[in-house]
């Protein structure tokens, strides 16, 4: 049987790969980046059984790998820039060439909401992120992050061990989980501001003068770099047309399996994508 195709290395991904390995079936992963998916922007993961004093997001990435590894997991990094149908398969498109496969496990998770304009803003763009992972080796800097949910408050207690960190929330309420409000307001590397509205980003120095409005009045910070933590969505854009549209159709086939965050909505923890890996597996197993 020709590989199954699995799009994306995250939780989900390397669960189902390791569960149909266990089957005798051989799964490739594609995956754009490092394995880990999201969860290599988390700190501590304190609700994933089996770890009742949490574990470092970065020490479950490196047992997901290594359990990668163990099960010989074939895993080409490479982004997937389009998939087709062809016939009864897949034809799945990367920089590097194409290949057929008789079923497709999405496991692509989200992709954040990004501010168009600042993609764009020259002397700013480089010091605009949408996740943690590419700054968190840097130290002594001043960290901005906009936002208020649990994604917001953990980058900035990941980084506030070796930075001056700033969250800025537009509304008075947060969204968070209290543990991470408590965390944040025990930290005195951090400084949480509400009722904060972006108004302009511009270079400065080697940084960014960002200006919020704070009741009627502008504030003027000094950030080397901002984050914006501000709301993710699905993350399918390498699906052609024809797939799109028969998206339903195909996964009542079974021909298509959508695992993880990608389709979990709110609902995105480790856990559920595991746990969706691991179930989509077993059905793949069990139809033949
Ligand atoms: C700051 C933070 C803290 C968190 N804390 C917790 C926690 O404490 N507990 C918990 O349970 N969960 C937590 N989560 C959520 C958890 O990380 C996610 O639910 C989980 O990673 C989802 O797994 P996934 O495999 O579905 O998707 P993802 O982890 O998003 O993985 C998707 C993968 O697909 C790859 N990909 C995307 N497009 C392509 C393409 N075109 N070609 C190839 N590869 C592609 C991506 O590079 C990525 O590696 C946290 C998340 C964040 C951001």
């Amino acid at each position: 049987m020709r590989q199954i195709a699995i799009i994306g290395g995250g939780p989900a991904g390397m669960a189902c790969a390791m569960q149909l390995k266990r089957y005798k079936l051989e799964p490739l992963i594609y995956e754009k980046d490092d394995t880990g998916g999201l969860l290599r922007n988390a700190s501590i993961i304190e609700n994933y059984p089996g770890f009742p004093f949490g574990i470092s997001a970065e020490m479950l990435v490196k047992n997901f790998r290594n359990h990668l590894i163990k099960y010989e997991i074939d895993v080409r990094h490479q982004e997937v820039i389009k998939v087709e149908l062809q016939g009864n398969n897949f034809l799945v498109e990367t920089a590097e060439g194409q290949n057929i496969h008789p079923l497709l496990v999405i496991a692509t998770g989200t992709k954040p909401k990004r501010i168009r304009e600042l993609d764009t803003q020259e002397g700013v763009r480089d010091k605009v992120f949408y996740e943690v992972y590419p700054v968190r080796h840097l130290n002594d800097m001043i960290a901005g992050i906009v936002g208020a949910g649990d994604a917001a408050f953990d980058y900035a207690v990941n980084l506030s061990q070796n930075n001056r960190v700033y969250i800025f929330n537009r509304h008075s309420k947060y969204r968070c989980l209290p543990l991470l409000y408590d965390q944040v307001c025990n930290c005195n590397s951090i400084t949480y501001l509400k009722n904060n509205v972006l108004s302009t980003l511009e270079k400065k120095d080697k940084g960014l003068s960002a200006k919020f409005f704070f009741h009627g009045e502008i504030m003027d910070y000094y950030l080397d770099y901002i984050i914006f933590a501000t709301g993710r969505e699905p993350q399918m854009d390498y699906l052609s047309e024809e797939i799109r549209n028969m998206l339903d159709t195909l996964i009542d086939k079974k021909k298509i399996f959508l695992i993880g965050d990608v389709k979990n909505d709110l609902y995105r923890q480790v856990s559920i994508a595991v746990g969706d890996g691991v179930k989509v597996a077993m059905e793949i197993y069990y139809q033949g």
